[in-house]
């Protein structure tokens, strides 16, 4: 029997699992993301050290990534720009790693066995302290010059916007992330989306910008399935919300895609999990 490690690594939090099955990760555990990325790293090695014997790794992680050099390369948290994430788990476990962002990730794990089980044509985004957007196309996770960045599509400003609102990316203020991420919507309103009532009107706003994504996306990857997870997803009202303003910008042009949350309670760290069984082969 094969036996895998997966990681997904965030900004907040590394989590790390151990098995063969996306669907059965044994072990489940959680780890700080430190300022100090040695810190973090001794953790996570120490965790498949005492895990046993490991066929290959599979890795989820936040980015910006260079693919090529297993870097995490422009990332706001200082500490980790340029870290050799996946030379140092090559190195310190000697075992395979497979490699890509936690949004492609996700994306294959939704894809393979979650909302979109045997779709080959999926795209996942996550809507939380940022928004990352991962694509399977024809069965093959999407990588170009480097990796989507769905969370920094532009966007137009929503029917119901707040005058004056500019956004709050660092790199392009109202883009998507900018207009729609958790801190977007903290900073729009004053207060954070979880203390919000499912009636505000923060929700029709939130709805527009994550249609219009949808929309994007549908126009230029035409997904069958699309997957909206992350922490402003846990509001229930949301995606009824989003569905329905997607059928008005569509107005009838196309056949739309499936709007649906995660099925599985860990996409990003299942993905990992068959990353890992990739690279063993
Ligand atoms: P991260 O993006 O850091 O991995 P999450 O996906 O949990 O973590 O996203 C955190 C963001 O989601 C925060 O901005 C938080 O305010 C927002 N959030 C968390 N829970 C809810 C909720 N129930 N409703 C609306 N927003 C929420
Ligand atoms: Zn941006």
């Amino acid at each position: 029997m094969a036996r895998y490690g997966a990681i997904e690594a965030g900004g907040t939090k590394f989590l790390v699992a151990v098995g063969e099955d996306p669907l059965l990760l044994e072990g489940v555990a959680r780890i700080e993301t430190s300022n100090q990325p040695q810190e973090t790293m001794a953790a996570v090695i120490g965790y498949f050290r005492r895990a046993g014997r490991l066929d290959a790794l599979g890795v989820a992680t936040f980015g910006p990534v260079d693919f090529a050099s297993g870097r995490i390369t422009t990332t706001p948290k200082l500490a980790w720009r340029d870290f050799p994430l996946r030379g140092v788990l090559e190195q310190e476990l000697g075992v395979p790693v497979g490699f890509d962002t936690d949004v492609n990730g996700a994306a294959l794990a939704e894809a393979r066995c979650g909302a979109g089980r045997g779709i080959d044509d999926l795209v996942y985004f996550t809507v939380g302290t940022g928004i990352g957007g991962g694509a399977l196309a024809g069965g093959r996770l999407v990588h170009g010059l480097m990796h989507s960045e769905m969370g920094h599509l532009l966007v137009r400003r929503a029917a119901d916007e707040v005058p004056g609102f500019a956004g709050v990316c660092p790199y392009h203020g109202d883009c998507l992330e900018g207009m729609a991420s958790g801190p977007a919507i903290e900073a729009r309103w004053g207060h954070k989306g979880e203390a919000l009532p499912a009636n505000h009107p923060a929700w029709r706003v939130e709805a527009d910008y994550l249609a219009q994504a949808c929309i994007n996306v549908a126009c230029v990857l035409s997904p069958r399935v699309i997957v909206l997870g992350g922490g402003v997803m846990e509001q229930p009202q949301l995606l009824g919300m989003i569905r329905g303003r997607v059928v008005e910008y569509a107005n009838g042009y196309f056949p739309l895609p499936r709007i649906e949350r995660p099925a599985l309670q860990y996409p990003g760290l299942s993905g990992a999990l068959i990353l890992a069984g990739e690279a063993a082969r």
